[in-house]
């Protein structure tokens, strides 16, 4: 039986996996994304390097390679089969599918992570079955992917639910890596939320009280050991996740809502817990509920997506 390998290219890191027919990941590597380089070839070459790795372990040489599948973070151009201007990627383009269907001659599909992190949860997880689901990942930056009425939109080039970057405040105008201002990926990602912490903080006049948080996790630590100024935090950041749910929610009409990325895998219930009351009532609530799969779900759905293409 042939398996499949599956790339999960992200701002922070790239992971792979030899993928079976029925979504069990045999071997699984992963790597710093590069941050240096001369173009984004240093990218590609990282990509290509790591699958070598996992053709090289006992997996990867006993069973042949039917095809890779690709999922990046997006925008995407699927036509050229690159990822183009990137918030959270160093370099304007990186070349993905052309490189790994010459090196390897084996055929190669491309998707958005989050999309992919919808397949995945639908392949083999919370939304198995679900023809009305929303898949949300809290990362280094925030991406969606939407199943309407049993169809995984794309959009023009693969870009449709790119909700990191709707708009969800004109009050503390955060700037986001896509250089717009007020985009969610501003306040809740991985990458900025520390900053929009500091940024509330001032606005707010917090001063020996307040303190700086160099990460997600240090400010949710904080929140929970009911530290006032972290907890009032968890206040702000429910109102701008909630402007980015409630649009969510009005925009596809979903039955659940599945949370991934780092934050959602660790703090998950204080994201859901503090946007609840400020989602907007219009239509009913989804369910909301929180990844199983420890970040593997976008290496899985890349994979689900490979074998459907084949
Ligand atoms: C990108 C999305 C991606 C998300 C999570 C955002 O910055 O624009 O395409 O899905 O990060 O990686």
């Amino acid at each position: 039986m042939p398996n499949l390998i599956a790339v999960d290219l992200g701002g922070t890191q790239i992971r792979a996996g030899i993928v079976t027919e029925n979504g069990r990941i045999l071997e699984h590597a992963r790597t710093p994304t590069p941050v240096v380089g001369q173009s984004g070839a240093v990218v590609t070459d990282a990509l290509l390097g790591l699958i070598e790795r996992l053709l090289r372990s006992p997996a990867g040489t006993e069973a042949a390679i039917a095809a890779v599948g690709i999922s990046s973070a997006g925008p995407l151009d699927l036509t050229r089969g690159m990822m183009v201007h990137s918030p959270n990627i160093a370099f304007p383009e990186v070349a993905l599918v052309e490189p790994v269907r010459e090196r390897f001659g084996v055929p190669t599909f491309l998707v958005n992570d989050a999309r992919a992190g919808l397949l995945g949860e639908r392949w083999v997880g919370a939304a198995r079955g679900c023809g009305n689901v929303v898949y949300v990942t809290m990362s280094t930056g925030i991406g969606g992917g939407a199943v309407v009425g049993g169809r995984l939109l794309l959009g023009r080039n693969g870009n449709a639910g790119e909700i990191g970057h709707l708009f969800v405040d004109n009050h503390y105008n955060q700037r986001c890596g896509c250089g717009h201002l007020g985009h969610w990926e501003a306040y809740g990602s991985g990458r900025f939320m520390p900053r929009f912490f500091a940024a509330w903080q001032e606005s707010e006049g917090i001063g020996d009280a307040g303190f700086v948080a160099d990460t997600p996790a240090a400010i949710f630590a904080a929140a929970r050991a009911g530290e006032p100024v972290a907890l009032a935090f968890m206040e702000a950041l429910g109102r701008v996740n909630a402007r980015g749910i409630s649009n969510v929610i009005v925009a596809y009409n979903p039955e659940v809502i599945v949370f991934d990325g780092p934050i959602a895998r660790y703090n998950g219930d204080l994201v859901i817990e503090h946007l609840m009351p400020f989602v907007d009532r219009y239509l009913a609530l989804p369910r909301l509920v929180v990844s199983t799969f420890e970040g593997r779900a976008p290496l899985l759905g890349a994979a689900a997506y490979a074998w459907e293409s084949l």
